[in-house]
C-alpha cells in the first residue's frame, strides 16, 4: 500500500442480492477529454448510497449517464450500466423514455428550472401520479395532498392549487421531491438537491427525504459534496475524485478509518 494513492476501494460486505443498479468500468468523455475513467458501482435494492466528491469530480456526469442525458459532447466511451436486467448504456430511446419517465426519479439541484411555472403544483404532481399508473380524479387528488403533506408542505389541500412562484425555494424543492416520488421510482436520485438553499433548510429537507425513502422503501442515490451530510443519512458512502471512485464503505468505517488521502482531507476539513 502506498500513502499517495490510498488503498483499493472497499466493497460492501453484502453482495449477495442482485443489484438494482450495476455500473461496470464506465468511461465517459466530453469530446476527446475523458472525465470518468472506469467507474464500478453497485447499488442494491433498498440501499441508500451517497456519492461524495468535490466539484468537478464527475458526480453529475455519472448521474446524467444513468439517464443517458449527457450534455453537449458528452458520450459513453466504454463500460456498462444495468438497471435491473436492462442494458442502459445501449438502450434505445423507447426504453430510456420509460426509465426517465418513472423508473429513475431525479430530484434536481435547482428547483427554479424544473417546475412548470404556468401550471398549478398539484396538477404537476397529478401528472406524475398518472404517469405512475394511478387513475381516478378523487384518488389522484387525495394522493397529491398526501404526497405534499409527506414532503413537509403545510396546508397542502389549499396550496396544491398554487403556482410554483408562490412557494419559497425550499418549498419548491419539496414539491420536486413529491413529483419524483409520485412516479414510484425504483431508484431515486438526488443530485445535490439542497445546495441552492440555506443550511437550515438543507438539513430539514434531507431529513425529510430520508424519512420518505424509508417509508417507501425506495433505493436512494444521494449526491453531495458534504461528507458529514452523506454519512448521517446513508448506508454507504462512495468517494469520487477526478473521475474515479477512490474509496467506498459504510459511513462509520469511512469516518473511523479512511484509506485514501483525499477522504482523510475531507474528514479533516469537515466542520
Ligand atoms: P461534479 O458533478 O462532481 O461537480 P461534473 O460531472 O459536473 O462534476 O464534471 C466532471 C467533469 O466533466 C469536469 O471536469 C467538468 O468540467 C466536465 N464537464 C461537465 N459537464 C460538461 C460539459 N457539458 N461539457 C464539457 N465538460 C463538462
Ligand atoms: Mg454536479
Amino acid at each position: 500500500m502506498t500513502t499517495t494513492t490510498g488503498a483499493a476501494p472497499r466493497l460492501p460486505a453484502d453482495t449477495g442480492a442482485d443489484p438494482l443498479l450495476s455500473v461496470r468500468d464506465l468511461r465517459i468523455a466530453f469530446g476527446d477529454r475523458e472525465v470518468l475513467h472506469g467507474v464500478d458501482l453497485d447499488v442494491r435494492r433498498g440501499e441508500r448510497v451517497a456519492i461524495v466528491g468535490q466539484s468537478g469530480s464527475g458526480k453529475s456526469t455519472l448521474i446524467a449517464a444513468l439517464l443517458r442525458l449527457l450534455p453537449g459532447a458528452g458520450h459513453i466511451t466504454g463500460g456498462d450500466i444495468r438497471l435491473g436486467s436492462d442494458d442502459i448504456a445501449h438502450a434505445d430511446e423507447t426504453l430510456m423514455r420509460r426509465v426517465r419517465g418513472g423508473r429513475i426519479g431525479l430530484v434536481p439541484q435547482d428547483p427554479s428550472t424544473n417546475l412548470n411555472p404556468s401550471m398549478r403544483v398539484g396538477a404537476q404532481i397529478a401528472d406524475a401520479l398518472r404517469a405512475g399508473g394511478l387513475r381516478g380524479r378523487p384518488a389522484i387528488r387525495q394522493r397529491v395532498v398526501e404526497l405534499m403533506t409527506e414532503a413537509g408542505i403545510p396546508e397542502a389541500g389549499r396550496r396544491a392549487d398554487q403556482f410554483p412562484h408562490e412557494f419559497s425555494g425550499g418549498m419548491r424543492q419539496r414539491i420536486l421531491i413529491a413529483v419524483a416520488l409520485a412516479r414510484q421510482p425504483e431508484l431515486l436520485i438526488a443530485d445535490e438537491p439542497t445546495s441552492a438553499l440555506d443550511v437550515t433548510v438543507q438539513r430539514q429537507i434531507l431529513d425529510h427525504l430520508q424519512t420518505l425513502v424509508d417509508q417507501h422503501g425506495t433505493t436512494l442515490l444521494f449526491v453531495t459534496h458534504d461528507l458529514g451530510v452523506a454519512a448521517d443519512r446513508t448506508d454507504r458512502v462512495v468517494v469520487m475524485l477526478d473521475g474515479d471512485i477512490v474509496e467506498q464503505g459504510a459511513p462509520e468505517a469511512i469516518l473511523r478509518d479512511p484509506q485514501h488521502e483525499y477522504t482523510k482531507r475531507l474528514i479533516a476539513a469537515a466542520p
